[in-house]
């Protein structure tokens, strides 16, 4: 049977571990098929894939930022194109949004004291490509300014503090559009993490589908049964497929690769689309035929 995670990150965006560290974590925990998806950026995948030679299926994915209705949403590609030149342009221009961000991110943390906040944040995380707001917040818990990532964000990072800084990343539409020409599958990330309330976030999902979204994550580990539950009937509703993640940045209780993404037995998996065919997926249903 498989073990499968669609969502995590390595030092190519804002995640600790090496792209073959994480392989090596996924190998340890018995896992068969790991999706790394950095924000906005595919640079660990090559590392990935060499480390896990047969052990693992390194599935080439990304985790693309989105606005819609002014909200940032997060939209993972899975077994997307990499050589796609359409796919290539889009992260370049999400790259040089982000390189724009997180140096006036670092210009107000700099006014807020913290001295030479973008380049140490840089040398910190080890990244040489994407600088999320997630290495900024480690970068404050490393100067002793919060105890803990969250409080990092509660005080400085998120939408309405000092270092918030709003972007305009491209619409929902132009990312979903994206995914599917480089023959990827685009699902919306993480839904109920966006602060929307059941209706608006039926119509993201409505929105979503009519772009040509394929899938939501349904699964993720730190989830109440009955977020799961909600997710499922939102995917069957919307007839979309369901993918599961569990969003691993560090190692940390509660938050591992694999841990806990069982999907409901209403829903299709993600990896039941004609694109995931290559990466031999094992399921119940493939065994029984
Ligand atoms: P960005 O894409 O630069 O806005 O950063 C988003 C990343 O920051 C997410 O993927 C999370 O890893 C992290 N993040 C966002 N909000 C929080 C929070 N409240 N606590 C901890 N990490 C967060
Ligand atoms: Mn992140
Ligand atoms: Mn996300
Ligand atoms: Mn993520």
């Amino acid at each position: 049977m498989s073990k499968i995670d669609l969502h995590c990150h390595s030092t190519a965006s804002d995640g600790t571990l090496k792209p073959r560290e994480l392989v090596e974590r996924a190998v340890e925990l018995g896992l068969t098929h790991l999706a790394l998806t950095d924000h906005d950026c595919v640079a660990g995948f090559a590392e990935a894939r060499e480390a896990a030679a047969s052990r693992l299926q390194v599935i080439p994915g990304a985790e693309l930022s989105a606005l819609w209705e002014g909200n940032q949403i997060h939209v993972v590609g899975l077994f997307i194109g990499l050589e796609h030149p359409e796919l290539k342009t889009f992260l370049e221009g999400q790259l040089k949004l982000r390189i724009q961000r997180a140096e006036e991110i670092g210009s107000r943390l700099e006014k807020l004291g913290f001295a030479d906040a973008y380049a140490r944040t840089l040398s910190l995380s080890g990244s040489d490509t994407v600088v999320t707001r997630g290495n900024y917040a480690r970068f404050i818990v490393a100067q002793g300014k919060a105890v803990t990532v969250d409080e990092a964000f509660n005080t400085y990072l998120k939408k309405g503090r000092k270092a918030y800084v709003r972007t305009q990343w491209p619409e929902l539409g132009s990312v979903v559009e994206v995914i599917l020409h480089s023959g990827g599958v685009p699902v919306l990330a993480h839904p109920l993490r966006y602060d929307l309330t059941n209706s608006k976030l039926r119509r993201l999902v409505q929105d979503f589908k009519s772009a040509g979204g394929r899938a939501l994550e349904v699964a993720s580990c730190q989830q109440r049964p009955c977020d799961r539950e909600y997710l499922s009937r939102l995917a069957v509703q919307y007839e979309l497929k369901a993918s599961v993640g569990s969003d691993f940045h560090t190692p940390q209780q509660w938050r591992e690769l694999g841990y806990n993404l069982d999907l409901p037995a209403t829903v299709v998996p993600v990896w039941q689309c004609p694109e995931a065919a290559e990466y031999q997926f094992m399921t119940e249903e493939s065994l029984e035929q």
